[in-house]
């Protein structure tokens, strides 16, 4: 009865998109048959998610190689590290979207794109379900499911409330596009609020106390825009409640920005005390309500609560449910974050890959290939190790770990040359194999997973594209001339991440930036490289003009105050 309605959603190749009904009964399957039967079926990739991985996935693909098949429930790409901006009205929601039709119709080869949620992946059967969120009756329920022969996850992360009672329901986040624009009305209302008749100045304060939970470069991000919007439009439109206004950070580390270079920390941290932001390091909250917001002092234990108007949170992400699920299919389950080999391929699962910040490449794997990497090396014989092999050791191990290298600049150099250091200080020719090795397990425990940046998730989906670019001239040249130091045989160099720098604007046309080469920029030039830098990194010519005229309408006129 529903086949009319069901071949809306049909395509017609053999693994091909199947519509779902209520019932199973209902399913319409793929004919057996190519339509075309003189050209070999084109393998299937299914892409999940057009955020930064999977966008700069598909920006670089040969789509012409393959049968392209992408699904998200957002029809659009968003310009994620702009959301504070659109907070604040200082950037338009439109500005930093670009819709995924204009990204695909420019790629070489079709891709289909289907705005829909994967609802679960069947590694088994080599399918997804996914069903579309659109309000409407054309397909039942609106499941289907997708057959693949390689499967692209980059469904990113969600917000952490890390189950602190009451924050789903009493507080803002500040993941998508709508969040920010949830938070710009939120604002305006607090203000709206507490200037209303008949309110004591202990109301009116409460409804302007704005509390920040995070502080990571987001929420560092955003109380510095919320405090230029207050001092530089909304002082002047609510002028009768201006003393009131409050704006606290929470974090629950000993310094905000803590993974950024000290001096960074430490300028955020004045900046911030001279402009009135309250910032409260070493506090864990504990509930929320509509009122109020507990926290514990890690110092103390003690227990406080403070009343706010309006609370944002902002402290890491989590795994979202369909990958927890797939986790525990592929024997996974016990891990809290998907995790991959070195190229990007998703452990116990064929030919599925997983980019961005739904996975983390496993650093397990790494301890046992610097082992290898010794073993290669042949130092062991001697047991010991001069400052020569050291640093040809160091090497290897950095070309294929750069975050080794990173971890080691940043924190625990000491641990590894200290080694090379006698009882006075001074440095000896050579070192003891086994304290080395102890130097580096401390090392492989403490070095962090990549960021879950943007920067990362981009990256991975450039080098995964050229991948499945390479494949056929890999499949026709197994040997080919690139393969990996000989060790795994493997016909792709591995992921490599190359770090280009971070930025953390501080308001006041002010921002931090460290750049690689461990360069350390602040101040008001830093916000003119902050603006170039982000202008040119848009993925259109049509969001950079927006952006741009966002920023120029901001600079002649101030912000928009209506909360639209
Ligand atoms: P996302 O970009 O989150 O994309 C996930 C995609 O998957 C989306 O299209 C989503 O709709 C889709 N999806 C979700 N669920 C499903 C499903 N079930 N089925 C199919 N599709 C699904 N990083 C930086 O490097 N620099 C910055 O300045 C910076 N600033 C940031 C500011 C903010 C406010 C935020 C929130 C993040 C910022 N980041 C920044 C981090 C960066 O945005 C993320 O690391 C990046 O978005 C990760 O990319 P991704 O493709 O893995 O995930």
């Amino acid at each position: 009865p529903h086949a009319s309605k069901l071949l809306v959603l049909c395509t017609v190749s053999s693994g091909g998109l199947v519509a779902y009904s209520e019932s199973q009964s209902d399913i319409v399957s793929p004919p057996s048959v190519d339509i075309n039967q003189s050209e070999p079926r084109k393998k299937r990739v299914v892409v999940l998610g057009t955020g930064w991985a999977g966008t700069s996935f598909l920006k670089d693909l040969d789509a012409s190689m393959y049968d392209v098949q992408v699904v998200s429930p957002l029809n659009y790409f968003a310009f994620t590290p702009l959301l504070p901006s659109v907070t604040c009205g200082t950037v338009e929601a439109r500005s930093i979207v670009e819709p995924v039709r204009n990204i695909i119709k420019k790629r070489k080869g079709e891709i289909q794109f289907w705005e829909a949620e994967c609802i679960k992946l069947d590694a088994k059967n080599k399918q997804v379900i996914c069903r579309s969120n659109i309000n409407n009756n054309l397909v039942g329920n609106g499941e289907f499911h997708l057959e693949y022969d390689y499967l692209v996850m980059a469904v990113g992360a969600q917000v952490n409330t890390f189950n602190t009672p009451g924050v789903l329901e009493n507080c803002y986040f500040l993941k998508e596009v709508e969040d920010a624009q949830k938070i710009r009305r939120g604002v305006i209302d607090c203000f709206e609020k507490a200037i209303l008749p008949g309110l004591t100045e202990e109301e009116r304060r409460t409804n302007l106390h704005f509390v920040i939970v995070g502080g990571g470069p987001t929420g560092v991000e955003f109380a510095a825009e919320l405090h230029d919007y207050f001092q530089e439009d909304l002082v002047n439109l609510y002028p009768s409640v201006k003393d009131l206004v409050k704006i606290t950070l929470i974090q629950s580390g000993d310094h905000i920005l803590n993974m950024f270079d000290e001096r960074i920390s430490s300028f955020a941290e004045q900046k911030f005390t001279r402009d009135g932001i309250d910032v409260q390091t070493g506090c864990r909250v504990v509930s929320v309500s509509d009122k109020e917001i507990s926290m514990k002092m890690k110092s103390k234990g003690e227990v406080f609560s403070i009343p706010h108007g309006l609370v944002v949170w902002s402290t890491g992400v989590g795994t979202r449910p369909v990958v927890k699920d797939f986790m525990e299919q592929i024997g996974q389950g016990k891990r809290r974050i998907l995790a991959t080999d070195e190229w990007l391929r998703v452990k116990g699962c064929e030919d599925v890959y997983a980019i961005g910040d739904c996975a983390t490449i496993d650093q397990r794997k790494i301890m046992e290939d610097i082992a290898s990497i010794f073993e290669a090396a042949d130092v062991d014989k001697s047991g010991t190790l001069t400052i020569k092999e050291f640093k040809d050791v160091m090497d290897d191990i950095i070309i294929r770990y750069p975050q080794v290298e990173l971890y080691l600049k940043n924190q625990h150099l000491g641990d590894v040359t200290d080694l090379f250091k006698d009882s006075e200080g001074n440095y000896r020719p050579e070192v003891d194999i086994e304290q080395f090795k102890l130097a580096l397990s401390h090392v492989d425990s403490q070095t962090k997973n990549l960021p879950a940046t943007a920067q990362v998730a981009a990256q991975q989906g450039t080098y995964l594209s050229r991948c499945f670019n390479r494949r056929n001239e890999c499949k026709n040249n197994p040997e080919g001339p690139r393969r990996f130091r000989g060790r795994g045989h493997h016909q792709f160099l591995p992921f490599q991440y190359k770090h280009f720098g971070q930025f953390a604007p501080l308001g006041g046309e002010q921002a931090a930036a460290e750049l690689p080469g461990d360069w350390v920029s602040m101040g008001h030039s830093t916000q003119w490289l902050w603006y170039s830098v982000y202008a040119s990194k848009q993925v259109s010519w049509r969001t950079r003009v927006l952006v741009v005229s966002d920023w120029t309408r901001r600079f002649i006129f101030g912000r928009d105050s209506s909360g639209i």
